[in-house]
């Protein structure tokens, strides 16, 4: 069994422990690690960094000027990559200016979306080696206005998460309940199709490229936020779902982003909640100085 790379072989048996952000601890039997196998015997703890991640999500705003400008802002603020991964995501037409502008900085440049096939006859859409070409790294798939305006069902979300990956792109995954379905109950039952569907036929060892975004639709763009004990049931629930889906270690690895009006006032909030790693900004990324905020505020959690 793959333990997930969460262990040093070169550290003694009796603890290992990887320095970073800490957010969970995971127990796994070095017993067993020996043997190749992470599931039973007796246990030692190791604590599982997750690195906290935020992206900034600029829709189709901005022109060729501002995201450019934009871009510099944000990458004058973020010359290193101290505690937190940003990724900002221009429109498809603003990519190299925009890569340009933070080129040399530790902000990394992503894409809005990505079509499955790698070439052809698909007029308007753009492939994942098109995006790494343009220097993306990362790539939304299953954004809620992508499922909820565009029309995109779990199946095409599925085709393009696996496309990116394929591709050598890292994937934010992007998931959440409508309002109708919250007042229902069905946040979890949602979050897990979504998350079950969207990973269909994706590896653990492909795990490490993808982050899950956790976005109640009633959140985006809305003003209106989960509050941070139910953002924090919410991403426990996918966190178990993950390790169903891949295993135990490879879940508390992963990390799950919040979106949905997130700001410099509640992203601390929210980011301070044990399984909180990161957001997905909207509204709030298109100010360089709100998103530095909410930078901070994960480096700080
Ligand atoms: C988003 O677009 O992913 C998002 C979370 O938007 P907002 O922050 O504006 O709610």
């Amino acid at each position: 069994m793959d333990c997930g790379g969460l262990l040093d072989p070169a550290l003694p048996d009796r603890l290992q422990l990887r320095s970073g952000r800490a957010k969970i601890a995971v127990l796994i039997p070095f017993a067993q690690r020996a043997a190749g196998d992470c599931t039973t015997l007796a246990a030692e703890e190791v604590i599982v960094p997750r690195k906290p991640i935020v992206g900034g999500n600029w829709k189709m705003n901005t022109n060729r000027g501002s995201a450019a400008s934009l871009a510099s802002a944000v990458a004058s603020a973020h010359q290193d990559d101290s505690g937190v991964e940003v990724i900002i995501f221009p429109p498809f037409p603003y990519l190299l200016e925009v890569g340009r502008a933070i080129s040399g900085s530790a902000v990394m440049l992503g894409a809005q979306d990505v079509y499955h096939e790698a070439d052809g006859a698909f007029t308007g859409e753009v492939s994942a080696a098109m995006l790494r070409d343009c220097g993306c790294r990362w790539v939304l798939t299953g954004h809620s206005e992508r499922r909820h305006v565009i029309g995109e069902d779990d199946a095409l979300v599925n085709r393009k998460t696996r496309a990116a990956l394929e591709a050598g792109l890292s994937v934010i995954l992007c998931i959440g309940e409508t309002r109708e379905q919250r007042a229902a109950g069905e946040t979890d039952d949602v979050n897990t199709r979504q998350l079950t569907a969207g990973l269909q036929g994706v590896s653990a060892s492909q795990s490490g490229r993808i982050a899950i975004a956790y976005e109640p639709v009633w959140a985006i763009g809305t003003g209106l936020t989960a509050t941070p004990d139910d953002a924090q049931a919410a991403h426990a629930a996918i966190r178990a779902t993950l390790a169903e889906i891949f295993d135990p270690s490879t879940a508390a690895a992963m990390r799950i982003q919040y979106g949905g009006s997130m700001k410099p006032g509640n992203a601390a909030g929210l980011m301070k909640m044990p399984d909180v790693d990161g957001g997905l900004i909207g509204g709030a990324s298109l100010n360089a100085g709100d998103f530095s905020a909410i930078v901070q505020a994960a480096v700080r959690a």
